[in-house]
């Protein structure tokens, strides 16, 4: 898979993406993640991204052509890969975990990111395919947005992460998961569940499974709702 992340501030986005599972991803020759300096496809000397809002207001909003520049060229060098365009957006669609095994199974992704007061409208109607959110929350820019929508969908590639690791998560399934523990048996008084020590793989799963249920329950008592409203449509 090839990313392309379009950003005016290029150097957030390349140390993340030199560390842990994305790295050995990259080095594994699974994904490829370039950071495109928006700047270089301003069309001024000043290599201006932004400018002031038509109607006044605060803050300045990013300009439509940089951005299209960018696009048209990452397009260009990836020649033959089907490509979809994702803009970082507040106003977006929620990043889920389906919405990011979507992603995983694609050629190539080109992510706009935003800053300022946001992007010209226009950048959302000709160019993206989608815009997503990572929360309901505002952020100064799209650049976290996107290492967030990167590594959600890296680990998702087949042959980033081990097949059985990425079942049993949370989310995968309609339950949160299960609580993990591993070395020391006791800790300051608290103790590791027996049943994981029995060596008993059947009650081993069924306890798993129960705690799984409970905790979904408690915590995210929507998710099983929203398994029974799809059953029952
Ligand atoms: N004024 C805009 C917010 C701009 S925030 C509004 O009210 O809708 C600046 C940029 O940060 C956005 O263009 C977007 O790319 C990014 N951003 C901020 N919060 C985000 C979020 N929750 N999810 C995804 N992108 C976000």
């Amino acid at each position: 898979m090839l990313i392309d992340i379009i950003t005016a501030f290029p150097g957030m986005i390349s140390a993340v993406f030199g560390e842990s599972i994305i790295k050995n991803a990259r080095e594994k020759g699974l994904v490829s993640i370039r950071a495109v300096d928006l700047r270089d496809y301003a069309e001024d000397r000043h290599r201006r991204v932004d400018d002031y809002p038509y109607g006044g207001g605060p803050g300045m909003v990013m300009k439509v052509e940089p951005f299209s520049r960018a696009v048209e060229a990452v397009k260009e060098r990836a020649a033959g890969f089907s490509s979809r365009v994702i803009l970082m957006s507040p106003q977006g669609a929620l990043l889920t975990q389906e919405k990011a095994e979507e992603l995983s199974a694609l050629e190539h992704l080109i992510i706009l990111c935003g800053h300022y007061e946001g992007v010209d409208e226009r950048v959302r109607l000709y160019l993206a395919d989608e815009e997503l959110s990572i929360g309901d929350y505002i952020l100064s820019g799209g650049e976290i947005p996107a290492m967030v929508l990167v590594d959600a969908v890296v680990r998702l590639i087949p042959g980033v992460l081990s097949r059985t690791s990425l079942r049993e998560e949370s989310f995968s399934g309609k339950l949160l998961e299960y609580p993990q523990y591993t070395r020391p048996r006791e800790y300051k008084g608290m103790h590791v569940p027996e049943v994981l020590l029995s060596g008993n793989h059947e009650q081993i799963r069924q306890w798993r499974y129960s705690e799984a249920l409970k905790r979904t329950l408690e915590r995210r008592p929507d998710l099983l709702a929203d398994d029974d409203n799809s059953k029952g449509s």
